[in-house]
């Protein structure tokens, strides 16, 4: 079966937020559950909608399926879960907090989700960072250097709290598990509900001695500093994503991931619409009418552009390959130059002359006004 476009499956644009494509995933999800509609093909229309959100929620994913297509996502190991969702795998979405609600209607809290292990091993938290670039870096690439606070696995006790021969030991209130069933008894019966072990408040484990470092809790807060990446033609709200460079896991749990988020700085000459520059140049009526060749700046240096005579006002120069880079790595855009004809505010006798010759030159006739007293004082002025 061909494989539909997944932002097409969402109905969502190729740069929706996450914000966006989460929303939209919920509308579909419900408009076609197989509990609530029963139609024909709504089924199938459900599959492909999971399909779609389990790679395009995944940044890594969408980033891979943005960059190869079908074939980024397809056949890699660490997708397993790809296109689950058909009705059993729901606890495929643990990590997903927000979820938690359109499954509660669904299932009206029968499907009550598994307490996590507390001991388990568990990765750490992603980590966003906002890289403030210049205008030009984003065009040109460069590398720079970032710092940011993260918690890091403690270098004494190696992550696990307890003081250097000594080991944290399993919970005797809640074996571990970090929860406790607490009954009472009330006038509708037996009520029963889990809350979190007051004895190792969640964690399943006693530390009777505390690492003095980390003070039991298995990280430090540390400064850590990366060389990042500006790749050329990188433009604002894209993101990169640095393995490992998040926060620490718990239990030996591996790193979470940094994701750098550029955000571009505007320039004064240049107006950047994805990968297409504009500019506006200043013309005289002279050269709009008698052409000319000038120099105009674009992102790659100066360059000429020849003005035809006849030119009109506003008309759009596209000058190719003198916009900003792919990404991935074939060519540059275009830079569209506007021109604006400058009409003089002021001019000498002698090109008012010519200006009258020029009238008459053509047939016409002409009955030049004077600049009143003030306006000629103004003009002193400046
Ligand atoms: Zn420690
Ligand atoms: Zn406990």
């Amino acid at each position: 079966m061909a494989q539909e476009d997944y932002y097409k499956v969402l109905g969502v644009d190729r740069n929706a937020s996450e914000k966006e494509i989460n929303s939209a995933y919920r509308k579909l999800a419900k408009k076609y559950h197989p509990d609530l509609n029963h139609a024909p093909g709504a089924e199938e229309k459900y599959k492909q909608v999971n399909e779609a959100y389990e790679v395009l929620h995944d940044r890594k994913k969408r980033a891979q399926y943005d960059q190869f297509g079908q074939a980024g996502v397809n056949g890699q190991g660490g997708f397993g879960n790809a296109g689950a969702g058909q009705g059993a795998g729901y606890g495929d979405f643990g990590g997903f907090g927000d979820f938690g609600d359109i499954f509660n209607d669904f299932f009206n809290g029968g499907g009550q989700r598994q307490q996590a292990n507390p001991t388990a091993p568990q990765r750490g938290q992603d980590l966003d960072y906002t890289l403030n670039i210049d205008f030009m870096d984003a065009i040109n690439g460069k590398k720079t250097q970032v710092s940011y606070t993260r918690d890091e696995t403690c270098p004494t006790c190696g992550g696990n709290g307890a003081e250097k021969g000594t080991h944290p030991v399993t919970c005797d209130k809640c074996h571990g598990t970090g929860y406790m069933t607490i009954t009472q008894k009330s006038m509708l019966g037996v009520i029963r509900r889990q809350t979190t072990c007051d004895k190792c408040h969640g964690r399943g484990v006693i530390i009777e001695h505390p690492c003095k470092t980390c003070h039991g809790k298995g990280t430090v807060n540390k400064k850590n500093t990366i060389e990042v990446d500006i790749p050329a033609g990188i433009d604002n709200g894209q993101q990169l994503r640095y393995e490992g460079q998040g926060e620490a896991g718990k239990n030996g749990g591996p790193y979470g991931d940094l994701y750098i988020s550029y955000r571009i700085k505007p320039s004064k000459d240049f107006e950047r619409r994805g990968n297409t520059i504009y500019t506006t140049v200043p013309i005289s009526f002279a050269q709009a009418t008698l052409g000319d060749e000038i120099n105009i700046k674009t992102v790659h240096g100066d360059s000429k552009l020849k003005i035809p005579a006849g030119t009109q006002p506003d008309k759009q120069f596209t000058l190719r390959g003198k916009g900003v880079p792919y990404l991935r790595g074939n060519g540059n855009g275009n830079q569209i130059t506007t021109v604006k004809v400058q009409i003089p505010e002021s001019i000498n006798d002698k090109q008012k002359q010519a200006l009258v010759d020029f009238v008459k030159a053509g047939g016409g006739s002409i009955t030049p006004q004077e600049k009143g007293f003030f306006e000629r004082l103004k003009d002193k002025l400046k």
